[in-house]
């Protein structure tokens, strides 16, 4: 996900007027907007059980335990290795550069009727940085979907898509994320371009975890899911009101027809930043979130 700099830079080149406005928006260090500065305001604990944020958790310790693991190098192919173990009929899409999407099915009542769950797996490329909310947080909560959503469960046929190369290869400019990042999501989503629904799992690991409706995301189905995080009883994590907009690895499939949501608190002062570490994450949020997801999926 692209920073505050090519944030800018889209406002400027969309024409938008309200930059000061806009850019204040979506300063990661700004807090959670909740008038709650400082001290992460709680993620409540959800009402249902469905989904188990404990192994979400340890999904993310064991991905920072690998290290950096930037598009390509040897502890994100052996990452890409685990994630098509964890997936259910889990198999590799090839991505140029020689990266690779890993892919999972779990087959639906309507084999036709497709929704995309996703999350990039890979790391920022920068000394020291382990991305524990930034590749490791929405990995976490995708595999563990992956383990609860069982076939022919729900009506649609569940795809999880682990994207390779979601951030720009090293030293490829801010302005440049679109061009060069999203390498594995520009490949995947031409494939699914019937797919009901894409949803994205970007930071959804950190301690407070605030998630109001990223700009591009499709307004429907975000209050889809809200209506399933006030049933799953974790409505709080999901206030209203918006942030952004982020480019991310959903903007390839709302190019492709799909309507498309990304789940992300951009309000994250380790944006990018090697405090991106395993402090920062809450097994509460995790849990929040793939609680609401859980509850969201049968209704697609
Ligand atoms: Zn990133």
């Amino acid at each position: 996900m692209r920073g505050l700099f090519v944030v800018l830079a889209i406002q400027v080149l969309l024409g938008v007027g309200l930059l000061a406005a806009v850019a204040t928006d979506n300063l990661p260090f700004g807090g959670d907007g909740d008038g709650e500065a400082g001290a992460a305001a709680p993620v409540p604990r959800p009402t249902v059980d469905r989904f188990d944020g404990d192994a979400a958790y340890a999904s993310v310790m064991r991905q920072v335990a690998l290290g950096p693991r930037p598009a390509g190098s040897a502890a994100s192919r052996k990452l890409a290795r685990r994630i098509r173990r964890a997936l259910p009929r889990g198999r590799f899409q090839p991505v140029p550069g020689g990266l690779r999407n890993v892919i999972g099915v779990v087959g639906g009542r309507n084999p036709r009727r497709i929704v995309v769950v996703g999350a990039h797996y890979d790391t920022k490329d920068i000394e020291g940085f382990v991305g524990a909310n930034d590749g490791a947080s929405g990995t976490a909560v995708l595999t563990q979907l992956a383990r609860r959503v069982k076939p022919r469960r729900f009506r649609s046929t569940v795809v999880f898509i682990a994207f390779d190369g979601e951030e720009s290869p090293a030293g490829s400019p801010p302005e440049r994320f679109e061009q060069d990042g999203l390498r594995g999501s520009k490949v995947a989503a031409p494939g699914y371009r019937r797919a009901r629904a894409m949803i994205l799992l970007d930071f959804v690991g950190q301690t407070g975890l605030r998630l109001r409706r990223e700009q591009l995301s499709d307004p429907a189905l975000w209050v889809r899911l809200r209506a399933a995080a006030g049933r799953a009883g974790v409505g709080r994590v999901f206030p209203a009101g918006t942030q952004g907009p982020i480019v991310d690895d959903h903007v390839p499939f709302l190019n492709a027809g799909v309507p498309s949501i990304d789940l992300i608190d951009f309000s994250y002062p380790c944006f990018h930043r090697t405090c991106d570490n395993l402090s920062q994450i809450s097994s509460r949020s995790l849990d929040a979130v793939g609680e609401a997801m859980m509850e969201l999926l049968p209704t697609l």
